[in-house]
């Protein structure tokens, strides 16, 4: 059985309340035994699609900074290009977002750094004996850290039912192409209609698998590696790839991501979840959202796993409902727990312990 601490918090509590309350649970996770002297410290967040409003706040960002930088680490913020159209599929644009968000060096006393860099594919490959992956690709920034801290907003997911701190880990901290093999075990294909034939693709393509002819680009797919190069470097979205993973083989192809880094940091990942605010879509959703429950807090471990089944057991406690059925019913977020579990990566069983600040 595994712990995990939970404070009850609302959204926008004044800056006093919210630094007694992240102190309290991070001291009573031992959260701080994660840090080491001088560890180059990714603290994994999503900063926010544009257009959406409830990400993690920057205040909870910097009272977790702090306390790790109290431990000597040396902490930043990170996050991962995205696979889709938007500022955030390159590091200077996402580290635009970001900025705009209010994850700044003066709010939050950390800089925000993309552990993949430029464009998605500073990457290392990672053996972890999967059903699905013998290795997998995940950012550099994440795979050479020591120690890592999971700041994660719990919410509904269109293909998992249900987005937290294993959701994070796994998709979050793959680079690219890591991404893009979870959702799609297929290459990449261009839409002769939207192509403009300016031959960008082909040349970011890292195996010469793109022909550009005279009305369109095309794939060769007998050579295409799947990195996702083309689907980052086109302007015009003329690169597409089908999302059809979806379900049970999206979360087990999340969860084998997500061993790769849990194998490789032993003790060294302290795992924050901020219950506030959960709503029906992840933070990826370019739209304002209002919450489908009221807020519960936050919650701390050691554990990816067990901090997942805490949210869900105090969704369906509070709520009287599954996050599924606030969300995506025909999804079952447990499944993605029991696949952890399988892999080794925590325990589903929680003694759920509430912090008095
Ligand atoms: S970058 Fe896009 S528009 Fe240009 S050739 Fe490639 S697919 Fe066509
Ligand atoms: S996915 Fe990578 S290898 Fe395949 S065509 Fe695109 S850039 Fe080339």
């Amino acid at each position: 059985m595994s712990k995990v601490f939970y404070v009850p918090l609302h959204r926008g509590a004044p800056d006093a309340e919210l630094r007694a309350k992240v102190e309290a649970l991070f001291a009573a996770a031992d959260l701080g035994r994660c840090f080491h002297e001088n560890d180059l410290t990714p603290v994994k967040l999503h900063v926010g699609e544009p257009g959406t409003k409830t990400f993690v706040s920057p205040a909870l960002a910097r009272e977790l900074v702090r306390l790790v930088a109290g431990t000597g680490a040396v902490p930043f913020l990170t996050d991962t290009a995205v696979l889709y159209k938007s500022p955030r599929d390159s590091g200077p644009g996402h580290a635009r977002v970001a900025w705009e968000h209010g994850f700044t060096l003066d709010a939050t006393g950390a800089p925000f750094v993309p552990a993949d860099g430029l464009r998605g594919s500073d990457e290392v490959s990672v053996a972890v004996g999967g059903q699905h992956y013998d290795e997998v690709a995940i950012a550099s920034g994440i795979a050479q850290a020591r120690s890592l801290l999971v700041l994660s907003h719990a919410t509904g997911h269109l293909g998992t039912g249900f987005g937290g701190a294993l959701k994070n880990l796994g998709m979050g901290c793959a680079s690219r192409q890591g991404k893009l093999r979870q959702h799609h075990g297929q290459h990449p294909r261009i839409d002769p209609e939207t192509c403009r034939v300016c031959g960008t693709c082909a040349e970011w393509c890292p195996t010469e698998s793109i022909e550009v002819g005279e009305e369109t680009a095309v794939i060769r797919e007998e050579t295409c590696i799947g990195c996702g190069e083309c689907v980052a470097t086109c302007r015009e979205g003329a690169v597409e790839f089908d999302w059809s993973v979806m379900g049970r083989e999206l979360q087990e192809r999340i969860v084998e991501h997500a061993a790769a880094i849990v194998r490789g940091k032993p003790g060294r990942i302290a795992y924050v979840t901020d219950a506030t605010a959960i709503t029906k879509d992840c933070d990826c959703l370019g739209l304002e959202q209002e919450p489908v429950l009221p807020d519960l807090g936050l919650l701390a471990s050691r554990d990816p796993v067990a901090i997942d089944q805490a949210v869900l057991e105090l969704v369906r406690e509070r709520a009287g409902h599954s996050i599924e059925a606030l969300s995506y019913p025909d999804r079952d977020a447990r499944y993605q727990i029991e696949h952890a579990v399988t892999m080794g990566l925590g325990e589903s069983r929680v003694e759920l312990v509430t912090v008095s600040p």
